[in-house]
């Protein structure tokens, strides 16, 4: 006869063990990257992942821009903000105890400081100055689904930190004549880092933003985005739309601000578009 209490227990760690595994492979992180200002990296990161964190998974947006535009936009005052990425890196806080959770349930933030301006020349003279973010967000595997990363403009040490700790890279793109201008010198920045620090970084895709149908240039720019790049490229684009530029100013995603815009729906479907794709990576069906 079989021992039913020595079967249960033996499931019961096999299980746990294989569920640990699965936290760990759960949490992906995706930087938003482009060093060209204004494309959409903060309304891209803070509105996907609210749509996300609707969908159930649960979300951290890290906010990697001195600017502070994805802590304001969801309502996060950064001068009153004591603890942050900055004291992070340079007072060694852990991560845990800076992150502040939003409105929405399953989405939190960690903020950014203005004092990040300096975290440029403090990190230049640390030891492993590219893998300092990496170290901060070590400790989160296994604690959120996804963990997004807002760039600011520009391929300094804060982009570059970003592009250590990340699994892979979403580009946004606005839909306007030098929408590829910079493209070459970020994908190269990309190779780099491969290269040299983190081997299985991956170009999550191309992301139109601000997209006029009204506007002849908008579509030929992103009809030869898309000839060019092919499937890299989200079949979700995002259309230019108001209610998404006044959002921030009240504090809040676009989901809280006017669910019923074309902006929302928009970024519902790139969450889908998103989850799609890399719910079956996670499963290991398209790899
Ligand atoms: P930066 O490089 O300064 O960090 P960014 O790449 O993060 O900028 P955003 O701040 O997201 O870009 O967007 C730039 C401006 O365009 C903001 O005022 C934002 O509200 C507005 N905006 C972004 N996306 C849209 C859109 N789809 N429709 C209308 N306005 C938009
Ligand atoms: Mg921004």
């Amino acid at each position: 006869m079989y021992n039913a209490t020595l079967f249960t227990k033996r499931s019961t760690y096999t299980i746990s063990d294989v569920q640990r595994e699965r936290k760990k492979l759960a949490t992906k992180i995706v930087a938003l990257a482009n060093q060209k200002g204004g494309v959409g990296k903060t309304t891209s990161s803070l509105n996907l992942a609210a749509a996300l964190a609707l969908a159930g998974k649960k979300v951290l947006l890290v906010d990697s821009d001195p600017q502070g535009n994805a802590s304001s936009g969801v309502g996060v005052m950064t001068a009153q903000i004591e603890k942050n990425i900055y004291t992070c890196y340079v007072e060694k806080d852990d991560a845990q105890d800076c992150i502040v959770s939003g409105k929405l349930k399953n989405f939190f933030l960690l903020p950014a400081s203005v004092d990040l301006v300096g975290a440029e020349i403090e990190l230049v003279e640390k030891e492993q100055r590219e893998r300092q973010l990496k170290k901060v967000l070590r400790p989160l595997h296994g604690e959120f689904d996804y963990i997004f990363i807002d760039c600011p403009p520009s391929l300094g040490i804060l982009t570059l930190n970003s592009l250590c700790a990340a699994d892979s890279v979403l580009i946004p793109l606005q839909c306007e004549y030098f929408a590829l201008e910079g493209l070459a010198q970020l994908i190269q920045t990309i190779r780099r880092v491969k290269k040299n620090f983190n081997r299985e970084l991956y170009i999550e895709g191309l992301l139109l933003t601000m997209y006029d149908r009204r506007n002849r240039l908008t579509y030929s720019v992103a009809k030869e985005i898309q000839k060019h790049f092919k499937d890299q490229v989200y079949n979700t684009v995002i259309p230019r739309n108001v209610r998404l530029s006044e959002s921030p100013s009240h504090g809040q995603t676009i989901f809280e601000y006017d669910a019923a815009s074309s902006g929302a729906d928009a970024y519902k479907r790139l969450a889908k578009e998103f989850l799609k794709k890399n719910e079956s990576l996670k499963q290991g069906e398209n790899k």
